[in-house]
């Protein structure tokens, strides 16, 4: 029986990860879930799941949800401190890190120094402090097991071969909605047509990023951290099929690729059954159902935000997190109404312009860092006068 804490239960990932957990009682119990909004579910998963901790992101919330609960026994919690205390339950062995943007740095910070195997979906924490994070789990000896797709396809790919035989990566991307679209239309495009992704149903903010690619901006920092590779060996393809969730190409020309229908359930049964494989009840790959499985390369004038991703990591520690930390900004602005959709890769470069980078030692110094994306990112987004 493994003991398991989700931080973000009411999320996509969240929701997809319970469904596993559900499916398979027998090996898998959960120990803490975290939420932050919708506290209408969350309830309804403290009831089916018996955790023994629940905690919602903002103190204020903790009343409510101690109502919405009241004669279960679980122990309610809010705020960071609390995220801290279900990352850290002496019981938990895996944390599934589920928690959109930079807000899941500190509780899973806090995970893998309590020894606790992390797996990871909040790809933000890697994009903003991967060298420190990948410090950490070395440090304290626990297991990153991607949940990612892509990543997860390169870490099957990966599997019983030497690091330094690979030539490269090859990270897949569907192209998003937009693939076909004029660029001449992406200033008018609405935000229910962003929302609208042609293979993944998915998060709000995740969906926004793949509309812009700077989710794909996002993965390449990922993949550089998750598997200690120069980016310069990490290529992207456009692939609309999303059948092959990505590729590793090896020395002697071979490469090795993992294929399936897309659905999250699969690269979290992987990290959290791993190395045994469990059912997830998805859809098996019929390849004749498709009259062809594509492959191109990324349009990077339509599609700025990957190239400003690739300007980040090599700039240096500071840039990508202020580079994450306009993203987060903007993407709201966008939801919101406040912002065009191409003022999001905007907003992000003319932050990254006027941003000195500089080294980072400490998580403390990565969360300024990200304070200063944040607020830069505000001031350029309300000189647009939209
Ligand atoms: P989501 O918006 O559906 O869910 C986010 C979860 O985090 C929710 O439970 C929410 O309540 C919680 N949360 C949000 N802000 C919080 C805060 N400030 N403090 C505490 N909790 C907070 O997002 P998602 O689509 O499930 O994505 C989660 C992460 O996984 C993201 O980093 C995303 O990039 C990554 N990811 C998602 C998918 C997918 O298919 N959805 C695929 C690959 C990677
Ligand atoms: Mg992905």
């Amino acid at each position: 029986m493994k003991n398991i804490t989700i931080l973000g239960s009411t999320g996509s990932i969240g929701v997809s990860t319970l469904d596993i957990i559900s499916a398979h009682p027998d090996r898998f119990r959960i120990t803490a879930l975290t939420a932050g909004k919708n506290l209408a579910l969350f309830a309804r998963q403290i009831k089916q799941f018996a955790p023994r901790i629940a905690v919602v992101a903002s103190v204020e919330d903790v009343p409510r949800l101690k109502e919405m609960c009241s004669g279960l026994n679980v122990s309610i919690l809010g705020g960071v401190e609390g995220l801290i205390a279900a990352a850290t339950a002496d019981e938990t062995e895996i944390v599934v890190a589920a928690i959109v943007g930079a807000a899941g740095l500190v509780p899973t910070a806090a995970a893998i120094r309590a020894g606790k195997d992390i797996a990871l979906a909040n790809k933000e924490i890697l994009v903003t402090a991967g060298h420190l994070f990948m410090d950490l789990v070395a440090e304290f000896g626990v297991r990153l097991f991607p949940v990612d797709s892509e990543h997860s396809a390169i870490f099957q790919s990966i599997e019983g071969h030497r690091n330094e035989d690979i030539q490269k990566i090859i990270l897949t991307a569907s192209g998003g909605p937009f693939l076909n679209r004029p660029a001449a239309e992406l200033s008018q495009v609405t935000v229910a047509d962003a929302l609208n992704h042609p293979n993944w149903s998915m998060g709000k903010k995740i969906t926004i990023d793949s509309a812009t690619m700077m989710n794909k901006g996002l993965e390449v920092i990922e993949a550089r951290w998750l598997f200690n590779t120069p980016v310069e060996k990490i290529q992207v393809n456009i692939h609309p099929q999303s059948i092959i969730h990505s590729m590793v190409e090896y020395i002697d020309g071979c490469v090795i690729a993992q294929l399936g229908t897309p659905d999250m359930k699969a690269p979290i049964a992987y990290a959290l059954a791993y190395p045994e494989r469990i059912t997830t009840g998805i859809k098996p790959l019929d390849l004749t159902a498709f009259s062809g499985l594509t492959f191109f390369n990324p349009d990077h004038d339509k599609f700025p935000c990957l190239q400003l991703a690739y300007r980040a990591i090599t700039s240096g520690e500071s840039m990508p997190a202020v580079m994450n930390a306009a993203n987060e900004i903007a993407v709201e602005e966008f939801l919101a109404g406040h912002l065009r959709f191409t003022q999001i890769a905007e907003t992000i470069e003319r932050t990254m312009d006027v941003h000195s980078a500089h080294t980072l030692c400490s998580i403390e110094e990565v969360l300024k860092a990200d304070q200063w994306g944040r607020e830069t990112a505000r001031e350029i987004c309300r000189g647009f006068g939209n």
